[in-house]
């Protein structure tokens, strides 16, 4: 009787750990989620990739499930890439190895003039300005909560048309500087515009580059912004529901026009906003 006591559980040590990715085969600047049914005697920890550290939350809608979100830089090269479950099983640390292909996005270039105090800013003052909106929203990025403010599937901003895509190459009077970060909609100065999701508001400011910015917390690492508004109908701080209006699109900020740029951060990771929502409410959060 002891040996059969002992023997279940060493083949249990032995068994993998089950999971569901969504996507095997996912393109750089895009995101993917893996999922678990909770397990007896499994913690779960995180999952690793190279120097990113995506932890593993429990699933907003199903109490049963585990889940974490593997968004993919913009930068990442197309290859096989190995991914690390980190997990305790009956006390113990264990890792198991998840293979996913990362393909080439085959993002389109797009070429940008714009006044040149605006693409190499040359004043003390400015880069002075730039750095400490950077550093700030960064800060804001890195604060994961545990728990989820979410219970339903996000929608857009506005209603509009898609200006510009998430991903293409930005050649701003001739030099390179990155890519599109969010997806861009038309919008006339004065446009509503309106949270994607439940969350809390992280940040309200008027920044050098993005213009007047609202960054919404969804909670488990998830942040929605919304650039170029030219006035704000909500507080740092301030709990939103879906929908609320976060005020008023603009022109602000280094624009050739007035539109709103939406985006989405997933721990401090830019990710395609339009693919992520897609993602968002076909996986996770479609009603159970
Ligand atoms: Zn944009």
């Amino acid at each position: 009787m002891k040996f059969f006591v002992l023997f279940v559980f060493l083949v249990q040590g032995l068994l993998a750990l089950e999971y569901d990715v969504a996507d095997v085969s996912v393109a750089n600047g895009k995101t993917t989620v893996i999922t678990f049914a909770k397990e007896k005697g499994v913690s779960y920890d995180k999952v690793t990739h190279g120097e990113g550290s995506y932890k593993i939350f429990e699933h907003p809608l199903d109490k049963t499930k585990m889940y974490a979100l593997l968004p993919m830089s913009y930068y990442q090269t197309p290859s096989n890439e190995k991914l690390q479950i980190h997990y305790k099983q009956n006390g113990m640390n264990e890792t198991q190895e998840v293979t996913l292909k990362v393909k080439d996005g085959n993002y389109a270039k797009e070429q940008i003039q714009v006044s040149n105090e605006k693409v190499n800013p040359t004043s003390k003052a400015v880069k002075d300005r730039i750095s400490k909106e950077y550093n700030a929203a960064m800060k804001v990025y890195g604060t994961v909560h545990n728990e989820s403010y979410i219970s339903s599937a996000f929608i857009a901003p506005l209603e509009s048309k898609i200006t510009s895509d998430f991903g293409k190459a930005r050649v701003y009077n001739d030099s390179l500087k990155g890519y599109h970060s969010g997806t861009d909609y038309r919008a006339d100065v004065g446009t509503p515009i309106i949270a994607s999701n439940d969350g809390v508001v992280a940040l309200v400011e008027k920044r050098f580059y993005s213009g007047g910015t609202v960054l919404v917390d969804h909670g488990q690492g998830i942040y929605t912004c919304y650039f170029h508004m030219s006035k704000f109908n909500v507080k740092k701080g301030q709990k939103v529901k879906k929908a609320q209006l976060l005020g008023l699109s603009g022109a602000s900020g280094r624009v050739t026009g007035p539109h709103l740029h939406f985006a989405v951060r997933i721990n401090k990771v830019q990710v395609d906003p339009l693919q992520f929502i897609e993602l968002m409410n076909n996986k996770l959060l479609k009603e159970i």
